[in-house]
């Protein structure tokens, strides 16, 4: 099983594939996969697609439609995502940003970490800068050849596991009532590919009372995960000063 998201779920690399593949761009998907496969189970999908026009407008992010986390049409007129913001697996804990050390063997891959203060983000080794890839011609990811499949670390016998409930970090993109604590408080935000807007503060039982009152599974709650916290503090244009004490 792999680290899905910001939460504590965790998916097989079929679901993982079924989640985020479909928009990537072939290659970037074909490193990828073997990547993550290859590291048996470290590494999972934080976030990777943004639509296009979700591109948050604050410093830390890249301009609106210059991210490859959005849609880019490359030279052979293929449209697809390359790149993937990684999470580790952390215990029963919610999952964690990686360490470089972590994801240092990726170059076989074709693939790597590189920017600054972010060793989640990892891109085709041979893609740096948007503004360099445009001008280059927006070349396509080479198809490369990858490692050897390794031994998968666990026996090859499935185990059963039981059916994957939907938790609270079920789908990071679309809207969702993301939160963040000191113990049983709520800072409350509503997030949407438009951005978040902090909806005030109240405490966590609170919170899920309202929204059961409103039909809505208080499990779309996001708590004090440090790399979506930033994320929606720099959505809703905030910082920690602004949250509840
Ligand atoms: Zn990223």
């Amino acid at each position: 099983m792999y680290p899905d998201s910001y939460g504590t779920n965790r998916i097989t690399l079929d679901q993982m594939k079924a989640k985020h593949a479909a928009k990537m761009h072939p290659e970037f998907a074909r490193r990828f996969f073997a990547y993550i496969e290859a590291k048996g189970g470290l590494l999972g999908v934080g976030g990777g697609w943004r639509a296009t026009g979700s591109q948050p407008d604050k410093s830390g992010f890249a301009p609106e439609g210059q991210s490859f986390h959005q849609d880019q049409t490359f030279a052979s007129g293929t449209v697809g995502y390359s790149a993937v913001d990684l999470v580790t697996g952390n215990g029963s804990a919610k999952h964690k940003a990686p360490a470089w050390a972590d994801t240092e063997d990726a170059g076989r891959w074709g693939l790597h970490t590189f920017i600054n203060g972010e060793p989640w983000h990892i891109q085709c080794n041979e893609m740096r800068g948007w503004s360099t890839w445009r001008n280059a011609g927006r070349p396509d990811p080479h198809t490369i050849a990858l490692p050897d499949r390794l031994t998968p670390a666990t026996p090859s016998t499935p185990t059963p596991t039981p059916t994957p409930t939907p938790t609270e970090e079920d789908d990071n993109m679309l809207n969702a009532t993301s939160l963040w604590r000191p113990k049983g408080y709520s800072n409350v935000f509503a997030v949407t590919p438009d951005g978040a807007r902090h909806l005030g503060a109240e405490t966590t039982e609170d919170l899920k009372r309202r929204l059961i009152a409103a039909g809505q599974n208080p499990k779309v709650i996001v708590s004090d995960h440090p790399q979506e916290l930033k994320s929606v503090l720099a959505l809703a244009g905030l910082t920690t000063a602004d949250l509840v004490k």
